[in-house]
């Protein structure tokens, strides 16, 4: 049985679209360098200003400007008329079995997303989201189900991080985060990439950039950009051996097969001691096959990278199965042989739907 944690009602829908609809700008949305210059030049505020605030959204978590009490009561108001700040409101939170905890969240507008924070020995994974559904249309995956509705902003990325932080309480944090949730990152290149620079701020929640990876269906042009903006680390969803496979499975292959996504990914600007992870989703009679297995260790040869086997997570309607666990052991075996670091990934939280490739953000029966 999962738990499910009460939380306050939301507001109505009618608050939502106003907030929405409303043109001040978004400060929570802004990395602190962008918020300094905004305090500059439309308010003519010095900069350590932009920094109390900055701190005050993104260390205190206030959601509002009269919370702000180093600031001016003067300041406060004055913020209050042209500016605003962004972000969701928690909706709901389940709880696994095996602890895993998937938190829905909506936007202004009433949207439903879904993050999910993953207990694993001592440490907290956290998945965010990145859009309200997608167009990249993978097969496998239950949220290319939900047309792309549209991109979120930087401060809704971010404040998937804050929530899980008020969820988990002081004294612990989340140790590493992915971007693996609803929504393909790179799509959405200039808010994550916001995010990620907030995300990472020492005067925010100064997340390592170690601890963080950005995955990718293979957005070949945004790969060499993300390398070249920000040091964190790079996961790629392969799941396909020959093109024929991947373009079933994952459409944009058509646009970049798997030798053009390869050779971005030799090219990728790793940092010392780093590796690519290498995602591949195992889909029993699909792409399973030992064959299959041989094919990889040749695709992957020179790169520097650890492989993921992901059992197929079955969702209603999906016409694929998950291999059985002595096969995917099997398949394993074959990269160990040719020296590959490979991890079996068995996805938590099935049974609440926070599994890999289950995001949908519809709230979840009781
Ligand atoms: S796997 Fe990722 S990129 Fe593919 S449809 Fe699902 S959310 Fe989009």
């Amino acid at each position: 049985m999962s738990e499910r944690l009460p939380i306050a009602p939301r507001a109505g829908s009618a608050a939502r679209t106003k907030i929405e609809a409303d043109p001040r700008v978004d400060l929570k949305s802004m990395p602190r360098e962008r918020l300094g210059l905004w305090f500059k030049e439309e308010l003519g505020e010095p900069r350590y200003r932009a920094d109390q605030v900055f701190s005050w959204l993104h260390q205190k978590r206030v959601r509002s400007f009269s919370d702000m009490t180093n600031l001016s009561k003067a300041l406060r108001g004055r913020l209050d008329e042209v500016a605003r700040i962004g972000g969701l409101t928690l909706e709901e939170v389940k709880v696994a079995k095996d602890g895993t905890r998937k938190l829905l969240l909506a936007t202004a507008a009433g949207d439903l997303i879904e993050t999910v924070i993953i207990p694993m020995e001592d440490r907290l994974t956290q998945c965010i989201s990145s859009q309200v559904g997608c167009k990249i249309g993978c097969d496998f995956c239950l949220t290319a189900r939900m047309p792309l509705r549209r991109h979120l902003a930087a401060s809704e990325i971010v404040d998937q991080v804050l929530w899980a932080q008020e969820v988990i309480g002081e004294g612990k944090s989340i140790n590493n985060l992915v971007y693996m949730g609803m929504g393909e990152p790179l799509d959405n290149y200039s808010n994550v990439l916001a995010s990620l620079k907030t995300l990472t701020d020492e005067q925010g929640l100064h997340m390592g950039t170690k601890r963080i990876t950005v995955s990718t269906s293979g957005v070949v042009p945004k790969i060499a950009k993300l390398g070249a903006d920000i040091k964190v680390n790079l996961a790629v969803s392969l799941n396909a051996t020959t093109d024929a496979q991947r373009t079933a499975l994952i459409p944009i292959n058509k646009v970049w097969n798997i030798e053009t996504l390869m050779a971005a990914l030799r090219a990728f600007p790793l940092p010392p001691r780093r590796r690519i992870t290498v995602e591949y989703v195992m889909l029993a009679g699909f792409n399973d096959s030992l064959e299959d297995a041989v094919r990889l260790t040749r695709l992957l040869r020179g790169l520097r990278c650890k492989v993921n086997l992901i059992p197929f997570n079955p969702w209603p309607g999906s016409v694929y199965k998950r291999p059985a666990a002595d096969h995917v052991d099997r398949f394993a075996v074959v990269l160990r042989d040719a020296d590959y670091t490979v991890t079996v990934r068995y996805s938590k939280g099935e049974d609440i739907g926070a599994a890999c490739g289950q995001l949908d953000g519809a709230p979840q029966a009781a």
